[in-house]
């Protein structure tokens, strides 16, 4: 199945560099340095210093980002430059989270290490007697979602109408939210649900019940460690847990994509090179995603200032709210047109090019080496970057489509897309640290989501290395005379949705 899929692409399109002229990109790559890109972020830096040292959706210091985007952009004259407003669901967390086995044998739990608040969750203090939904599968099965816990109502017991009882729950088959809803509509007064347990899903869930949710209780995701052995607490006798969360969902905050595309060039290929603008509520955001704002701004400046005559247009996009689950970036998506859509040759994304512990991750188009949900067409994208890179005696690696950036709204319609990731907070590997320096053993950005993301934390030679990537790519798809419309596009959907949503699972 994935073969064929990769064969179809191959019999429809000729790789790009066949079909077209090759496209120059010295003179742009030589225009972009890290030193424009630094102005940019000494800019974002000086206004998280400037707004309580965070530039999240819905605050003063997105705002005042997006209008230094706007700014340098029309000075320039050279694009049509517009905010594109849009409403989302804000919510953040106002106090430490609690969760306690009061009995049997007490234990605190550590927040943000043995359990985190799922993003959506309400608030509320619950004491009660722990009760495990009917379908739990200890030892965990083979594969993924071998649980389907919660996610029938009939998987609750119907807890106690007199006492208070927090329901437990695995991973497994639908998202949190369906789990949530089920628990609050069998009666119970906090959620817990925990990971798994296979290779890769054992760890502390940080989970999103995603704005849709409809429940009023507390919900909190743990590792399956934790569930694990309160599971077999509860077959061996009472067990009382408390689950206390603070939280605040803003329903309905304004706040804006910043577009800026080409006066010239075919409006029927588009090419839409996007980055989210936003930072999370606990940081400044200069790596995330800082780094991809600027790389792609001063991309669009260097492009105005050589006076580039794209032969297809492009169209520079700074995303919101994707701290809270893409959603900038799918509004975007929605409020095209089905002409529009068709006319959307590709998607650019850039999310983290400057993390301190860099990898060159190239986002997996063609699926071959990761579960990626590629839409078809992508697998060229990749290749320019791949190709880009081998040119340059620069290793690179897969990364896949796993739902966690901007990408995910144009692929789900079946828009070729592909882009550059330096990672987050995955654990470099030894084998990585030999191709590309840095420390094994530690995350790729240790300050990724957090207050330490400022200026300080990031590689100048990863901004470097990648801008020039950045640069090249936007150039390659903004000259191309090849029709990457070839790719079957439309057709080739990325099938489902992923488990993320952005930084945060939803299922
Ligand atoms: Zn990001």
């Amino acid at each position: 199945m994935l073969l064929l899929a990769v064969l179809a692409v191959a019999l429809v399109v000729p790789p790009l560099s066949s079909t077209a002229p090759p496209t120059d990109s010295t003179a742009l790559r030589d225009a972009v340095t890290v030193e424009g890109i630094m102005e940019h972020q000494e800019a974002f830096q000086a206004i998280a210093d400037a707004n309580g040292d965070t530039r999240a959706s819905g605050t003063p210091g997105y705002d005042a980002s997006l209008a230094y985007v706007q700014e340098q952009l029309e000075a320039t004259g050279y694009y049509d430059v517009t905010v594109q407003p849009f409403l989302y669901d804000a919510f953040r967390e106002l106090a430490t989270p609690v969760f306690q086995r009061i009995s049997p044998d007490p234990r605190d739990y550590v927040a943000n290490e043995d359990f985190i608040t799922m993003d959506y969750s309400d608030t509320g203090d619950v004491t009660g007697t722990l009760v495990a939904t009917n379908d739990i599968v200890i030892p965990p099965g083979a594969t993924a979602s071998s649980s389907s816990s919660g996610c029938e109502p009939g998987d609750y017991v119907p807890a106690s109408t007199t006492e208070p009882q927090v329901a437990l729950a695995q991973r497994g088959t639908c998202d949190f939210r369906v789990k949530a809803e089920n628990a609050e509509a069998a009666g119970y007064d906090a959620l817990i649900v925990f990971n798994e347990g296979q290779p890769g899903r054992q760890e502390t869930l940080a989970g999103t019940l995603t704005a849709d949710d409809t429940s009023t209780i507390p919900v909190i995701g743990t590792s399956f460690a934790i569930g694990e052995e309160l599971y077999n607490l509860v077959n061996a006798g009472p067990v009382t847990v408390r689950v206390a969360t603070t939280t605040e969902i803003r329903r309905d905050v304004p706040t804006a994509n910043l577009l800026a595309t080409t006066k010239t060039g075919r409006v029927d290929r588009q090419v839409v090179v996007g980055a989210h603008l936003d930072s999370v509520q606990e940081g400044p955001g200069i790596n995330d995603n800082g780094s991809g704002s600027s790389a792609i701004l001063e991309v669009a400046l260097q492009m105005a200032e050589l006076d580039a005559q794209p032969e297809n247009q492009v169209r520079f996009a700074w995303w919101g709210a994707e701290e809270s689950g893409l959603i900038g970036s799918q509004f975007y998506v929605d409020s095209l047109t089905k002409r529009e859509v068709k006319n959307t040759a590709v998607n650019l994304n850039f999310d983290m090019v400057g993390s301190p512990n860099y990898v060159r991750f190239v986002y997996d188009g063609d699926a071959s080496d990761t579960a990626s949900l590629a839409s078809a067409g992508s697998g060229v994208v990749e290749d320019v970057f791949v190709d880009y890179f081998d040119s340059q005696d620069l290793a690179s690696e897969p990364t896949a489509f796993d739902g966690r950036s901007d990408y995910d709204a144009f692929i789900s319609v079946g828009i070729p897309a592909g882009g550059l990731f330096t990672g987050a907070e995955g654990i470099k590997t030894p084998e990585e640290a030999a191709i590309y320096g840095g420390t094994a053993g530690i995350a790729y950005d240790p300050c990724y989501h957090q207050a330490c993301d400022t200026i300080d934390n990031l590689s100048l030679q990863a901004l470097d290395e990648m801008s020039d990537a950045t640069a090249h790519a936007t150039l390659v798809f903004a000259m191309t005379q090849s029709a990457i419309e070839g790719t079957d596009k439309g057709k080739g959907k990325a099938k489902g949705h992923a488990d993320f949503l952005g930084s945060k699972l939803r299922k």
